[in-house]
């Protein structure tokens, strides 16, 4: 019997674990054991905390989850803190192999003054507020003023400017945490102007996602047609891309007259956000696009109104003591997923904050092959896994919680839900541990 411990149930730890499951499965001596652990009682971790909550087909990827923790031989460990609660090192004693999944769950920063004054958020920050994650419950961004900024072209800097705009009823059907939506019902927020530091080309912005501002209740998407190239010049993009730069041209055909405007501001960086005491405008350098295709500033500088600013530039992997970091990119150094003998990364740990959710299943699917490979179905290993480690957690006072937990803290929330929501996610973990009732 092998003992796997796989840190993280958000997609590329359950991608991972299905496909451990898999290799193993079958094999003498009853295969492997797999141990999903995760630091809070709930799983899913991007799926429940990043996807956004308006986003429900997205997250029911989740339910392809709950059957790889049901199928024989996977377990999940919730509320344990690997890095707090025990270490790497610890956890190595009592599994063949360790495989982190943890994800990219800090904001890169953007390195400007001012971007510690308040109204500055990043996108994590934000993101975890209106998902009820715990760390981010108490962030009460500022929706006082009547303009915000989001800066980034990505994917998620689209899911912030569409939560700023949309109206209380358009959430309905939503996962959003009560205190998100009611703080979002009073936001004095009108305008949005996404920055971007290069052109309408570049964006990282896909079609499905972008043509939902086209379709909001009470905010039109703007951009000006100056900021583009020639429409020929779409042609050399690829499919996607194309139909993208598509979407956000035809922005500009939309007659409409709604009280919120999505402001596409490209060829602007970021040079500082000013404000006395709190945020009140971010001073941005026009750009144009240099031979490699990196912005370069013109020296020319403007100012953007903005008393709320996200920051959606990227994330980065928290470092765990005695785990070989790659600090340029912020994530575990690893040679396709191995990062040292029995020591292994998966999914934005690994690669880094990118790609869909789905490319997080070859990832998984990777590594437990190499994993496999160094130690082959059939073969024996001498390690305790789980026994070992909740002996050790009793031990320390750490209260594991299991699968069956989370079905009942799942039921709780689904039971506290707004009409027509899913859940009301509980969003401290003494509320979490509260619902289990031990
Ligand atoms: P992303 O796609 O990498 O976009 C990051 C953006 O930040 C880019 O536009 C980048 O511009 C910009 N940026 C980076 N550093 C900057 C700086 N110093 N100043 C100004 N701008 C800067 O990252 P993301 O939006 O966080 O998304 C992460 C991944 O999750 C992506 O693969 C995304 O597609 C995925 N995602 C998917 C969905 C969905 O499918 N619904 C939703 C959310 C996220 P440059 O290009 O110039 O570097």
């Amino acid at each position: 019997m092998r003992h796997f411990a796989v840190v993280g149930s958000g997609p590329a730890g359950f991608y991972t674990a299905e496909a451990l499951a898999k290799a193993y499965e079958g094999s003498a001596g009853n295969g492997a054991r797999i141990d999903i652990l995760d630091r809070y009682p709930v799983p899913y971790g991007l799926i429940r905390f990043g996807v956004a909550p308006d986003h429900q087909s997205l997250k029911a990827v989740s339910k392809r989850y709950d059957k790889v923790a049901d199928s024989p031989g996977v377990d999940f460990i919730g509320n344990v803190t690997v890095g707090t609660d025990l270490s790497v090192a610890e956890l190595l004693e009592f599994y063949d192999a360790v495989i982190l999944a943890t994800g990219a769950p800090h904001d890169r920063r953007l390195g400007i003054p001012g971007e510690d004054l308040p109204g500055v958020v990043g996108s994590a920050a934000f993101v975890g507020w209106y998902n009820g994650h715990p760390e981010f419950a108490d962030l009460d961004p500022l929706l006082d003023g009547t303009h915000a900024a989001v800066i980034g072209n990505g994917n998620v800097a689209l899911d912030c400017a569409r939560i700023l705009s949309k109206t209380r009823s358009e959430f309905h059907g939503s996962d959003i945490v009560g205190h998100a939506l009611d703080a979002l019902d009073r936001s004095a927020i009108r305008t949005v102007t996404i920055l971007g530091r290069r052109g309408p080309h570049q964006i990282a912005m896909t079609p499905k996602e972008l043509g939902e501002l086209g379709h909001l209740d009470a905010a039109l998407p703007v951009v000006d047609l100056k900021d583009f190239p020639p429409v020929e010049a779409d042609d050399a993009l690829e499919p996607g891309q194309r139909k993208s730069i598509t979407i956000l041209r035809e922005f500009n055909d939309i007659r409409a007259n709604k009280a919120k405007t999505m402001i596409f501001d490209f060829f602007a960086k970021p040079v500082r956000i000013e404000g006395a005491g709190r945020a009140e405008r971010i001073v941005v350098e026009r750009t144009e696009l240099d031979d490699q295709g990196a912005a370069r500033g013109t020296g020319e500088t403007y100012e953007v109104p903005a008393s709320l600013i996200v920051t959606s530039i990227g994330y980065s992997t928290p470092p765990l003591a005695g785990v070989p970091y790659d600090e340029r990119g912020g994530k575990f150094r690893n040679e396709t997923g191995k990062i040292a003998d029995q020591l292994y990364c998966v999914g934005w740990a690994r690669r880094g904050p990118s790609g869909t959710i789905g490319t997080n299943r070859p990832d998984g699917y990777e590594v437990a092959g190499l994993i496999a490979a160094a130690m082959p179905p059939g073969g024996s290993g001498e390690r305790k896994g789980a026994a070992g480690l909740k002996a050790l957690l009793e031990e320390r006072g750490v209260m594991a919680t299991d699968y069956d937990d989370w079905r009942r803290i799942e039921e709780s929330e689904a039971a506290n839900a707004r009409p027509g929501s899913p859940r009301e996610k509980f969003v401290r973990v003494d509320h979490w541990l509260g619902a289990l009732d031990r």
